[in-house]
C-alpha cells in the first residue's frame, strides 16, 4: 500500500550529508575578500540533512505517487497520452539546443532556426496549410491566436464581425478563447448522430458570423461527414472555418485539414507529436493558416533568406521578419517553447511519412478494438465506427447507483488512469477513452477486462466501487480545492475519504 509521503525535511538527521563541498569552503579571509558584507548571510540556510541515497529514494518515491504515462496505461480521452520516446528528450537536451540563449543574435543560432523551419515545413505538409506560426505555447493559446487573426481579417475588410459558432460537443477552451479575444461564442447543437449538420450551420450563420470552430474528428471520436458542405455554406456567408486540431492523431497522413476547407488550424505538439504533457507543463500550439490569412500571423515570422555563397559551399540564412504591418503582433516571447519544437521534430523525423500514417491507422484501430470489446457491457454514446477515441456512457451502471466518476476512481485500483470523465458535456455519464497507437493489444485486453470487471462489481458490491480508490496515497480529494491549493504539505496528512 502506497503511504502518503513525508517531506524531505522530515527525513533530516543532524550530521548526515550527501556530498560535501568542504574543499571549496572559503576561509574567513577569502570570504571577506570576495563576498561583500551586505551579501553575507548571518545564519546557515535551513536545508535537510540527508544522504545522497536518501535524496534519490525520496524523489523516486514521489515520482510514483502520481499517475504518469511511464507508469501505466493512460487512456485520457482528447489528451492523447501516448508514450513519449526518450530520445526526443535527449535531442532537446543536446547542449547546442539547450544552451542557446534566447537573446542570441540570429546569425549565431542558425541551426536552431533551421530546425524550426523544417518543423514548420513538416507540419505544413501534414496539415495542408501554406503558412504557419510556431509561437503559441498551448492548444488554447493557438486558438486565441487564430481567433485574433479571424477578428483582424474582418476588421481589415472594414466589416468587423463578432460571432463564432461552436458545436455543443466542443472542448471548453473554444468558447473561452473566443471570449478572451473579445468575440461572441454561439452554440450550435449536434444532430442525433453527434455530428454538425450543414442545415444547423446554415441556420446559425448570419452577417455577423466571423466563422465556425470545429473539432474534427469531433470530441465524440467521429469524423464530421458533412465537412465539405459545411465549408461551402460557411465560405458562401463570407465566414471562416477554424479547426481545433489539438488532437491530430486520427488524421496524420490520412487527411490534410487545409485541403478540405479549413482556413485555420492549431496543432498540439504536446499531444499528437509526443512531447510530454499533463500537470501544466510547457506545450506548443502551432497554428496553420490559409494564404489569405498569412499577413495577420503573429510577428515575427521565420523566413529563409537567399543562399549566401561562402567560398565552396552555400550557406542558408534564416531570419525573423518583423516588417509585417497587418500582423496581430507578438503572442509569446522568443520562439515559443523551443524544446518542445525539438521534441516534435525528432518525433516526426524518426517516424517519417509512412510511420506517421501508421500512427493514425493504429490509433483508430485501437479505439475501435476497445469499442467492440466494451460495447456489450457499457453503452457506446454514439454507435458506429469511431476514429481515435471512443465515448462510453455509464447510464446502465448509473441505474444501479454508481456513477461514471466512481468507475474512473475504481480504475485507479486496477493500475489505470481514468478516462476523461463527464466530457463531452452532451453525453450523460461520459467515459471518453483514447488508447492511442502506442498501446499493445495485451494492454487493451487487460484494460477492457478491468472495466468489465468493475461493471460486475457494481452488480454484486456497488459500495466497493462507490468508495474507490482503495489503494492510492490519497482517496477522494475535493477536486476543486486540490486544483486551486497546490499545497504540498497537504500530502503529508493521512486523509481518508
Ligand atoms: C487539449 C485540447 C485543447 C486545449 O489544449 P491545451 O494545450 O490544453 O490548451 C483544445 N481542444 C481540444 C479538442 C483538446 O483536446
Amino acid at each position: 500500500m502506497n503511504k502518503p509521503s513525508t517531506l524531505i525535511y522530515d527525513k533530516s538527521t543532524a550530521g548526515l550529508c550527501g556530498a560535501s563541498l568542504e574543499n571549496l569552503r572559503f576561509s574567513d579571509k577569502e570570504r571577506q575578500r570576495w563576498i561583500p558584507e551586505n551579501l553575507r548571510r548571518a545564519t546557515l540556510p535551513s536545508l535537510p540533512e540527508v544522504t545522497e541515497g536518501e535524496v534519490m529514494r525520496h524523489y523516486v518515491d514521489l515520482s510514483t505517487k502520481n499517475f504518469h504515462i511511464d507508469k501505466g496505461f493512460y487512456p485520457l480521452g482528447s489528451c492523447t497520452m501516448k508514450y513519449n520516446p526518450k530520445r526526443n528528450d535527449e535531442a532537446a537536451g543536446n547542449p547546442s539546443f539547450a544552451t542557446a540563449h534566447p537573446l542570441a543574435p540570429e546569425s549565431t543560432v542558425q541551426g536552431c532556426l533551421h530546425l524550426l523551419w523544417e518543423l514548420k515545413a513538416a507540419l505544413m505538409e501534414i496539415s495542408g496549410f501554406p503558412a504557419m506560426t510556431l509561437q503559441p505555447v498551448a492548444g488554447a493559446h493557438g486558438e486565441l491566436t487564430g481567433v485574433l487573426i479571424m477578428k483582424a481579417y474582418f476588421e481589415n475588410l472594414g466589416k468587423p464581425r463578432k460571432k463564432i459558432l461552436i458545436p455543443d460537443s466542443a472542448h471548453g477552451t473554444n468558447p473561452a478563447s473566443v471570449f478572451i479575444a473579445g468575440m461572441v461564442p454561439v452554440e450550435v447543437k449536434s444532430n442525433a448522430k453527434g455530428l454538425m449538420s450543414v442545415d444547423a450551420v446554415r441556420e446559425a450563420l448570419d452577417d455577423d458570423t466571423a466563422g465556425i470552430m470545429l473539432t474534427n474528428p469531433n470530441t465524440l471520436g467521429h469524423f464530421e461527414s458533412e465537412i465539405l458542405e459545411i465549408a461551402e455554406v460557411v465560405h458562401e456567408a463570407g465566414a471562416l472555418l477554424y479547426m481545433d486540431g489539438a488532437n491530430l492523431n486520427a488524421e496524420l497522413g490520412l487527411v490534410q485539414p487545409g485541403k478540405i476547407g479549413f482556413d485555420l488550424l492549431h496543432i498540439n505538439l504536446h499531444k499528437t507529436f509526443s512531447t510530454p504533457h499533463g500537470g501544466g507543463g510547457p506545450g506548443a500550439g502551432a497554428l496553420g493558416v490559409s494564404a489569405t490569412l498569412e499577413p495577420f500571423l503573429p510577428n515575427p515570422v521565420l523566413r529563409r533568406g537567399e543562399s549566401l555563397a561562402d567560398h565552396s559551399k552555400a550557406v542558408e540564412e534564416f531570419y525573423l521578419d518583423w516588417d509585417r504591418p497587418q500582423s496581430i503582433g507578438r503572442m509569446h516571447s522568443f520562439y515559443g517553447n523551443f524544446a518542445n519544437a525539438v521534441r516534435g521534430y525528432a518525433y516526426i523525423r524518426t517516424l517519417g511519412a509512412e510511420g506517421l500514417r501508421r500512427v493514425a491507422e493504429n490509433a483508430i484501430i485501437n479505439a475501435n478494438y476497445l469499442r467492440v470489446l466494451l460495447s456489450d457491457v457499457y453503452e457506446v454514446a454514439y454507435p458506429g465506427a469511431c476514429q481515435h477515441e471512443v465515448v462510453l456512457s455509464a447510464v446502465r451502471q448509473k441505474k444501479k447507483g454508481v456513477r461514471a466518476g466512481d468507475i474512473s476512481k475504481r480504475l485507479l485500483d486496477y493500475g489505470y488512469h481514468s478516462p476523461t470523465t463527464y466530457f463531452p458535456l452532451i453525453v450523460p455519464e461520459a467515459l471518453m477513452i483514447e488508447p492511442t497507437e502506442t498501446e499493445s493489444r495485451v494492454t487493451l485486453d487487460k484494460f477492457a477486462e478491468a472495466l468489465i470487471k468493475i461493471s460486475h462489481e457494481i452488480d454484486t458490491d456497488p459500495e466497493l466501487v462507490k468508495s474507490a480508490p482503495h489503494n492510492t496515497p490519497l482517496r477522494r480529494l475535493d477536486e476543486t480545492a486540490a486544483a486551486r491549493n497546490l499545497d504540498i504539505a497537504f500530502l503529508t496528512e493521512d486523509s481518508e475519504a
